[in-house]
């Protein structure tokens, strides 16, 4: 068994993984697939420290670093299930996809998250070319252009008045016939001059002149008329799902399914932590998860140095 097994090889998992290992503990890593959601990233311009790189690149750093320790890494597998110990300091059990399971006296939980699709034409094609998903890391690449944010919830109307503040102007699209965000939040929204708010309209396709985003096109709902807008980006905020939906049952998970970590990364069961996009921690970005993750790690080291001896 081990000592230390993290489920998930995004930046989190991969900072628990170093941070366990350079404790001279035994410690595995099995990712369904080794990088996460930084694999599917072209420009990143906020990791602290390094002025731009790229998903795939950095993902290349992550491997290589995890490789330099003493690290079983197991990549493409899916864990299923995860068993808690019956007592405290028995070993935790996680099943994986493949049949085989593994056993390890403390877990920790990094699967991180997917952003929720439109699922429209052009969407896929135009990813990382115009269409993105997060404000944080990609707003100030449309500085003075147009965009729209698809998504009248709290992180639409959260995200289009950070790009107000950066871009040209703001179209933000709503499927239902109002806003879901918080009163203030909508205040806020209202009082900027170059946003515009389109409710009862859905979204039909991403338009592009086959290099990069040039519009869109939705239906007005009410008038079942179709429109079309020019702009140079899309922000797709309808949702942010965290890859949890295995761990129903054992670890207590938020209403949005996050998995609830105390401060120290610990979930409801003990020696079984979590960290990164999974959990409830907010503002789901690279250096956060890799904080998060180490600090899982020395969590885990803390726990087991206080298990009694086998
Ligand atoms: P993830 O990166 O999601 O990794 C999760 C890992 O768990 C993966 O290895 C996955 O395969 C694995 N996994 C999932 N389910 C299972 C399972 N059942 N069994 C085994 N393994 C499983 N952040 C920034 O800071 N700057 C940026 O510029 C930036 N740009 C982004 C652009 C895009 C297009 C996207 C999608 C995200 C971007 N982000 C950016 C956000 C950033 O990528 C995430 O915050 C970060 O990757 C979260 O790390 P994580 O380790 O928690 O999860």
């Amino acid at each position: 068994g081990f000592d230390v097994l993290v489920v998930g090889g995004g930046p989190a998992g991969a900072a628990a993984a170093i941070y366990a290992a350079r404790k001279g503990i035994r410690t595995g890593i099995a990712a369904e697939r080794f990088g996460g959601q930084v694999l599917d990233t072209m420009a990143i311009e906020n990791f602290i420290s390094v002025q731009h790189t790229e998903g795939p690149k950095l993902v290349a750093q992550l491997e290589s670093h995890v490789k330099d320790y003493d690290v079983d890494v197991m990549n493409l597998q899916r864990a299923e299930k995860l068993v808690p110990a019956k007592a405290e300091g028995g070993l935790h059990e996680v099943q994986l996809a493949n049949g085989a399971s593994l056993k390890a006296r403390t877990v920790i939980l990094s699967t991180g998250a997917r952003w929720r699709q439109m699922g429209v034409p052009g969407e896929e094609e135009y990813r990382n070319k115009g269409v993105a998903y997060c404000p944080h890391c990609d707003g100030p690449l449309y500085k003075g252009k147009r965009v729209a944010v698809i998504g009248g919830g709290n992180s639409g109307v959260e995200a289009a008045i950070d790009l107000a503040g950066l871009v040209a102007h703001v179209t933000l699209i709503e499927y239902d016939s109002q806003l879901r965000a918080d009163a203030v939040l909508q205040r806020k929204l209202a009082s900027l001059p170059n946003v515009k708010v389109i409710t009862s309209a859905l979204t039909t396709e991403v338009l592009g002149d086959g290099e990069k985003v040039t519009g869109l096109s939705y239906k007005d709902r009410g008038k079942d008329v179709d429109h079309q807008i020019e702009l140079e980006g899309i922000f797709v905020q309808i949702g942010l799902v965290p890859n949890t939906e295995w761990l129903a049952g054992t670890v207590a998970l938020s209403q949005r399914g996050e998995i609830e970590v105390d401060h120290r990364g610990e979930t409801s069961q003990p020696g079984i932590f979590a960290a990164g996009d999974c959990t409830t921690v907010p503002y789901k970005q690279i250096v956060i998860a890799m904080g998060e993750g180490s600090k899982a790690a020395l969590s885990a080291f803390d726990y087991m140095i206080r298990l009694p001896a086998e």
